[in-house]
């Protein structure tokens, strides 16, 4: 198609129009491309903007002047503008893009350098006289400045918020440290307190690990033992075992890896001197956070003088069982020598008639029955003499009277005679009155009427279900002090309640029924008296009545 030159002057008065020189020299960005994209003219703005030269690039295709950046591997303003000037020509109507990156080069004299740009083009069809696309106006407005400006603004703020946001961080891990430093001060009190705690207890305190390794050692384990905590610390626990205890190291180790506490186990260590100590052992677990026994905590506590102390209690019951045995002995041989007195007394005076009854008779035999009642009364008077000795050396024994506290009594009855019996100490009260004035008593003797009254009561509550003990003592302004064993029992028996301390009265099937004619015995011989009254609505109440020191010497005096 040949069609001749479009004239643009034609038509036009006055001189002709240089359109020409009008678009090179326009003040906006302008290429005029042809339908098939090839440059046809430039403004000098635009290609000062592009930096090309303009009659390198006209007659060029418009992708070969202005190629993607090779350097971006994200460029898109080849892509971009193609679509546009392709919508263009489809649909010739203007199009106008958003703002594209599209790097520019520098002219090689320059050294061929890329440069980045941003535009802002708008691509308007030049339709001829059939409403065809003649030529594309391609207008571009360099931004680049613009969104360098919009590029720092947002990089500012981009920068401020991370700015912020570090603050934050920054104050957030500040307010954990101070938490954690808090926590770890308060740890630190704690675990301090915790070691002074250890380390100023009377009691060895030693903790070790499951393999027996001991990790502290206190002073009370120093001073114990002898050894110091530089030497215990790291060692085995074995160390501590004799020869003959060593196989309850593994025992000990087991039981503590199954988790198991041991309390109050009594067995013996050996000190660093060699003396073997007699101690009694609690061994806990420690557990880790996951619940696993990894070590133990082990408390010691020196129980010799304790064992010594119960050995003594021990030989102590045994003289009170041995010298209550012997008084009830005593008391029940002065009873029978009592008893007995009168029926060998008759026989005596039978004797004595018989003797007098044959004696004038001559009869061969009488000689032989006269010394055979004469033998008979030797051998009365022989058994009377013999009862009379008795009673009289067990009445005139001596006895220890000495001024003593009757609470005083009472507790070590109670330690002595019910120490052992966990029932009776179950059921047992005692309310003791303050400052009693001394009673002068053989101490042995009112504790065995103590005891034999307790144990009375304990029978007497067998059958019971309501099980009450109680031992009260109170003083008097007239010179006397009382003890009171108080009973919720049966009650006394109405059938003995008249001959309750007659000897040989007894409602027990092995009963002998003598215990309470002792009790009667011994208070009255120390100028007191026993008697016994009902304990309220139930049970048994049995009140021993003592004179005080001072009273009681003023009645022996008199
Ligand atoms: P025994 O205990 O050998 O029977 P005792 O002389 O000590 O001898 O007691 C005589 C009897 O008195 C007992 O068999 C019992 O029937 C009665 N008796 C003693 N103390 C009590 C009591 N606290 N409660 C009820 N009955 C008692």
């Amino acid at each position: 198609m040949n069609a001749a030159p479009h004239d643009p002057n034609r038509g036009m008065a006055g001189p002709p129009v240089d359109f020409d020189g009008l678009f090179r020299q326009s003040p906006t960005l302008s290429l005029l491309l042809d339908p098939s994209l090839i440059i046809r003219a430039a403004s000098d703005a635009y290609c000062r903007a592009t930096m090309i030269e303009r009659d390198w690039a006209v007659g060029k295709h418009l992708f070969e002047v202005f190629p993607d950046n090779p350097d971006d591997p994200n460029a898109t303003g080849v892509a971009n503008l193609r679509a546009s000037l392709q919508r263009v020509l489809q649909l010739r109507r203007a199009d106008l893009m958003a703002v594209q990156k599209y790097d520019v080069r520098k002219p090689e004299s320059e050294g061929g350098a890329w440069e980045e740009r941003h535009w802002s083009p708008l691509n308007s069809p030049v339709l001829d006289a059939d409403g065809e696309v003649r030529w594309i106006h391609h207008k571009v407005e360099d931004v680049t400045e613009l969104v360098r400006m919009r590029a720092s603004e947002e990089e500012r703020a981009a920068f401020a918020r991370e700015q912020q946001l570090a603050i934050d961080q920054l104050r957030e891990a500040n307010r954990q440290l101070a938490r954690q430093m808090e926590q770890t001060s308060e740890w630190r009190r704690y675990t301090y307190f915790f070691a002074l705690l250890v380390e100023s207890s009377n009691d060895p305190i030693v903790s070790f690990l499951v393999d027996g390794e001991i990790k502290t050692w206190n002073k009370a384990a120093e001073q114990m033992f002898g050894y110091s905590s530089a030497e215990m610390v790291g060692s085995s626990v074995l160390k501590l075992l004799p020869p003959d205890r060593q196989h309850e190291h593994g025992e000990l180790l087991a039981k503590l890896r199954a988790g198991e506490k041991m309390q109050f186990f009594e067995t013996a260590r050996r000190a660093k001197s060699g003396d073997d100590i007699l101690v009694a052992i609690t061994v806990s677990p420690i557990r880790d956070e996951k619940g696993e026994v990894v070590a133990a905590s082990k408390i010691l506590r020196d129980i010799t003088e304790q064992k010594q102390a119960e050995k003594k209690l021990l030989s102590l019951q045994d003289e009170l069982i041995h010298l209550s045995r012997w008084n009830t002995m005593g008391m029940l041989a002065s009873t029978i020598a009592h008893e007995l007195s009168q029926p060998l007394t008759a026989a005596m005076n039978y004797i004595r008639a018989a003797r007098r009854t044959i004696e004038g008779l001559e009869a061969p035999q009488t000689a032989k029955v006269r010394e055979f009642l004469d033998h008979a009364a030797d051998e009365t008077k022989l058994a009377g003499g013999i009862m009379r000795t008795l009673r009289e050396f067990i009445e005139k024994r001596k006895t220890k009277r000495a001024p003593e506290d009757l609470n005083r009594i009472v507790n070590e009855t109670m330690v002595l005679g019910v120490a052992g019996d966990a029932d009776v100490k179950a059921m047992l009260r005692t309310e003791l009155a303050p400052g009693l004035p001394p009673i002068a008593v053989d101490k042995i003797q009112i504790q065995q009427v103590l005891l034999n009254l307790i144990r009375n009561s304990v029978d007497a509550m067998k059958t019971e279900t309501q099980r009450e003990l109680t031992i009260a003592t109170a003083g008097e302004d007239s010179g006397f002090v009382t003890v009171r064993v108080s009973d919720t029992g049966t009650g006394i028996s109405p059938d003995i309640a008249a001959q309750l301390f007659q000897p040989f009265v007894t409602t027990k099937e092995n009963g002998m029924g003598v215990g309470l004619t002792i009790c009667q015995s011994i208070v009255e011989a120390h100028g007191g008296k026993i008697w016994s009254e009902p304990n309220g609505t139930k049970g048994t109440s049995f009140c021993v009545r003592l004179p005080v020191a001072d009273a009681a010497e003023n009645q022996d005096a008199a």
